[in-house]
């Protein structure tokens, strides 16, 4: 965009802030202050961060209940040659966020789209997190119940990936337990809690001792959380290997047969060894 002129008629998807208001980029403040409307996940969330920066565009709503209309509305003002940016109430639009339908049908109508790059709380983390994968899952939020809680982490447990999740302060304690019983003590959690803001945290430990380190102070389940998880070690990788071989054909036979997992588990556990949260993530994924 030339200094001066009005930006051209496309949808900006504009990355915002994720705590600290100083990560907002130069150009996020010029596009914001540049176009004609602003199509924001709450209205209300934006207006401050719009004054904040000086810019006097209008807003219009673009949550996850209004996607398609706001789609509509936004493909009009770009037809009639007006620029619109889009954004969520923080972070990357479309990251565990609202965006994408309104981007997929923006597109659709063959107009064009400029992201913005900002900040993004997976990112982030994975950062400051020191895993040196090079690959990682990026999963976003885990289901609340327990059951499918379980059944999607052990689905997780055996890819070469680090794994990164968002979540909220409430289900906190709850999902890293359930964390430590697929995937065992042994793998490395960073709790990322608060990036860029004042009481910023980030903490490094196994996971067999992570609950301890959370309930050892309550001010550490508050906040907005990512969790990443480092790939499986050596020593998990090898006990996982000679465990399948060994318990493969007894823990089918057990599980097709209709027996409750954790009696299979435990059955298979005294005819064929082998470590028990190994045979339950399996026992997780044999379950029809
Ligand atoms: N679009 C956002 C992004 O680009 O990261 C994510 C939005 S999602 C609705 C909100 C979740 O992101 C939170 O529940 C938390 O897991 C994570 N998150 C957002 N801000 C964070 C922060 N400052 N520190 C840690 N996690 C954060």
């Amino acid at each position: 965009m030339a200094p001066g002129a009005a930006p051209e008629a496309a949808l900006y998807v504009v990355a915002t802030p994720i705590g600290n208001l100083g990560d907002i980029t130069l150009r996020a403040c010029e596009v914001l202050r540049r176009v004609s409307w602003v199509a924001a996940e709450d209205t209300r969330h934006t207006a401050p961060l719009l004054r904040h920066i000086g810019s006097p565009a209008r807003l219009l709503a673009a949550h996850e209940h209004n996607e398609e209309e706001a789609a509509e509305r936004i493909i009009a003002h770009l037809r009639q040659n007006e620029a619109v940016a889009l954004v969520s109430d923080a972070g990357t639009p479309a990251i565990s966020d609202p965006g994408a339908r309104i981007v997929a049908r923006v597109r659709a109508a063959g107009l064009r789209i400029i992201p913005l790059p900002g900040p993004c709380a997976a990112a982030a983390a994975l950062s400051a997190s020191g895993f040196s994968a090079p690959h990682w899952l990026f999963y976003g939020f885990l289901p609340t119940r327990e059951k499918q809680l379980e059944k999607a982490l052990a689905e997780l447990r055996a890819l070469p990936y680090a794994l990164v999740f968002y979540e909220a302060p409430h289900r906190i304690v709850a999902t890293v337990r359930a964390m430590e019983k697929v995937f065992g003590g042994v793998r490395r959690i960073v709790l990322a809690r608060e990036i860029s803001k004042l009481f910023e945290t980030i903490h490094s430990a196994p996971l067999a001792e992570a609950i301890t380190w959370l309930e050892a102070e309550e001010t550490r389940q508050k906040g907005e959380f990512v969790l990443l998880l480092d790939t499986p070690g050596a020593e998990e990788k090898a006990e996982d290997g000679a465990e399948t071989e060994k318990n493969e054909r007894v823990l089918r036979l057990l599980v097709s047969s209709g027996l409750p997992l954790k009696q299979a588990v435990a059955l298979t556990q005294e005819i064929a060894g082998g470590s028990r949260n190994a045979l339950y993530a399996r026992a997780l994924e044999l379950k029809p």
